[in-house]
């Protein structure tokens, strides 16, 4: 017996509706807000994350998986899509077309990480990018499109973590206040994050041991943008406070991948308990240059899938449903049999979902299928009615009963189904 991976999960039948949900509503609202759908491939080579994450990441340094192909090619499961897309938006030349590229993906991304409830190692994230502007209201536009789409979902008790981590100077001059205040904690601190303390001491704020996690909470994280960046953080609060999006600022949302600049945020649900980010996101302005193309600002958010279900789950705002079958084509005695499946796929044919029974029991044996299937209409295919070339249509909500000819059945059923 071959069992699926550890972390990875097969999405059922019966779960699948709410899945579906959430990528309609998210393609909808996503095309209210101009955003169109890219799909990039799944590989990618293992530097293209390399270089955008940054090497001192737990993403690149313990989570990606890498293997070299064939051709002896270093290859990365993406384990994230912004860094995919910022390089699909330069090899296919996307600024060409003027203004703002805004898209949108919904697919798999893959991390080695241990595995738990709202953890996977294959897990799926529907987000957003708008390459091309550094405009505050695009900040804005972003941030409110996540909060509106987990209002469409009906997901409640959400909330909007803003901070600002400035520009590339700002950055390393707030990374040398972070490291003077853990200084003193510095023993204490997890091993992973003695050794981020030189690398990369910001992601000491994302480190989930409990010990480094109090530490973190304790000491003073103080902003320290300069004036351009500091006005630009304004012009995004008073972008989101003109539409009503409700956000605390936190100076210690940080983000720890080396692209983020400036916006940075981080949505939490509070039904999630321990893994309650829902969506991460914010600006990169300079990942497009570093991976080759023209100096190009941009933003987007993530938010993750599986997640998702949980808090709807929770919030018990979406009954999953299994998916009816409008009739069920019954039919006694085998010699009828290929007369039945005729008139399945003429059924079929019509648009009117149709389902019959291949192991052909009993007539009562077919009918509780029809009602387990959650049938609306069951035709009844009768040795002495088809002998005058008629069929039974039985409503199954009245258990009312007609007699219809055969040849007639699909305008029968367009009469049936426009009375309400
Ligand atoms: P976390 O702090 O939970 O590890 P992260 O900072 O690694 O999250 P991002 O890389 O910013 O997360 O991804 C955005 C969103 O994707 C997260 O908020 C989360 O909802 C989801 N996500 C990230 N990693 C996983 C995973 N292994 N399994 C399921 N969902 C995930
Ligand atoms: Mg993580």
């Amino acid at each position: 017996m071959i069992n699926a991976l550890r972390g990875t999960k097969d999405i059922l039948p019966d779960e699948i509706s709410l899945w579906q949900r959430i990528e309609a509503i998210g393609r909808d609202i996503f095309n209210i807000y101009g955003y169109k759908e890219i799909r990039t491939p799944i590989i990618e080579e293992a530097s293209l994350f390399i270089r955008s994450i940054g090497d001192a990441t737990d993403i690149v340094q313990k989570e990606m998986y890498v293997f070299s192909d064939r051709g002896n090619r270093i290859i990365a499961l993406r384990p994230e899509a912004t860094a995919s897309i910022a390089r699909a938006y330069i090899e296919n030349s996307l600024f060409q077309a003027g203004g703002i590229a805004k898209l949108f993906y919904i697919g798999p991304m893959f991390r080695s990480e241990r595995p738990q409830q709202g953890r996977q190692r294959q897990f799926y994230q529907i987000g957003v990018e708008a390459i091309g502007s550094d405009n505050p209201f695009i900040d804005a536009e972003v941030i409110a499109l996540s909060a509106r789409f987990l209002e469409r979902l009906g997901v409640k008790k959400f909330h909007v973590k803003l901070n600002s981590l400035g520009c590339q100077k700002d950055k390393i001059r707030v990374m040398e206040k972070h490291k003077e205040s853990f200084r003193p904690y510095l023993e204490k601190l997890c091993e992973t994050c003695k050794n981020r303390f030189d690398k990369n001491v910001l992601r000491i704020f994302d480190c989930k041991e409990d010990s480094c996690k109090s530490i973190a909470q304790n000491v003073e994280a103080e902003s320290a943008l300069c004036s351009d960046c500091a006005g630009h953080f304004e012009k995004v609060k008073v972008g989101l406070n003109a539409i009503g999006i409700e956000y605390t600022v936190d100076n210690k949302i940080v983000r720890g991948l080396d692209y983020y600049t400036r916006t940075v945020f981080e949505i939490t649900q509070e039904s999630l308990g321990a893994k309650d980010a829902i969506c991460a996101g914010g600006r990169y302005n300079n990942l497009v240059k570093e991976l080759g193309g023209k100096d190009t600002p941009a933003i987007g958010f993530a938010f993750g899938m599986e997640r998702l279900t949980l808090a709807l789950d929770k919030a018990r705002e979406v009954k999953i449903v299994r998916c009816k079958v409008n009739t069920f084509v019954a039919v006694t005695g085998d010699a009828l049999y290929n007369e039945a499946f005729k008139l399945l796929d003429s059924l079929r044919m019509a648009g009117i979902s149709s389902e019959i029974d291949y192991d052909t029991k009993s007539l009562k044996a077919q009918m509780r299928k029809a009602e387990k299937l959650g049938a609306k209409f069951v035709v009844i295919l009768g040795e002495e009615e088809f002998k005058n070339k008629k069929v039974v249509i039985r409503d199954m909500e009245n258990s009312s009963q007609k007699e219809v000819v055969l040849e007639d059945i699909i305008k029968e059923y367009s009469l049936i189904l426009s009375t309400p």
